[in-house]
C-alpha cells in the first residue's frame, strides 16, 4: 500500500467520532513501517492494549477501523486461525470487535473477527514473519491470490462495519 501521513490515518476512521479519531495513538514510526509489504495498516494501542486499529484503501477510499480486543489472546495453547489471512497460531489470535459505523454503533451493535493479535496479516501472507510450525497451510495459491483473499477477508469485513 502507499505510505499513509497520520492526518490521512485520522480522517480514514469511519466507526468512531471525529474526537475519538483525533485522539487515538497512531505509531510514531510511520516513516518505518513496511509499507511495501503491508496489505492494511494495523496497530495495537500502546496505552492501552485492548484497543486496536486498521487503516486500508479497499477500492472505494481510505477506511479506518477501531477494534476492540476484550479478552486476551484466545487460548493461549489452543491453535486458531485468522479470518483475515488464514495464518494458524498458537495463541496468537484475537477476538476482536468493531463497533459498528453510524447510528447502529451507538446504539451498541457490533461486529467481531478473530485477526492475528499483533495486526501482521500481511507479513505472514508473505512469508516475512514466521507463524511458528504448521502456521500455513500448505495451498497451491499464488502469493497474489493469497493476498487478494486476504484483502477480500478484509474488505468484506470493513463492509459488515459500515453496513
Ligand atoms: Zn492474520
Amino acid at each position: 500500500m502507499k505510505p499513509l501521513t497520520e492526518q490521512e490515518i485520522r480522517t480514514a476512521f469511519v466507526n468512531c467520532t471525529k474526537g475519538e479519531a483525533k485522539r487515538l495513538s497512531v505509531p510514531r514510526d510511520l516513516a518505518e513501517r513496511p509499507w511495501d509489504d503491508l496489505d492494511y495498516l494495523g496497530w495495537r494501542d500502546p496505552q492501552a492494549p485492548d484497543r486496536a486499529y486498521v487503516v486500508a484503501e479497499l477500492g472505494d477510499g481510505l477506511k479506518g477501523i477501531t477494534l476492540r480486543c476484550p479478552g486476551t489472546t484466545v487460548g493461549q495453547l489452543r491453535r486458531s486461525m485468522c479470518s483475515m489471512c488464514v495464518t494458524t497460531h498458537t495463541g496468537g489470535v484475537s477476538l476482536m470487535v468493531a463497533p459498528k459505523a453510524g447510528r447502529a454503533g451507538q446504539q451498541g451493535n457490533s461486529v467481531g473477527a478473530y485477526i492475528c493479535s499483533d495486526l501482521a496479516c500481511s507479513l505472514y501472507v508473505r512469508g516475512k514473519r514466521d507463524a511458528g510450525v504448521g502456521g500455513r497451510l500448505h495451498e497451491s495459491l499464488t502469493l497474489e491470490e493469497k493476498i487478494q483473499r486476504t484483502v477480500a477477508n478484509l474488505a468484506a469485513f470493513v463492509a459488515k462495519v459500515t453496513a
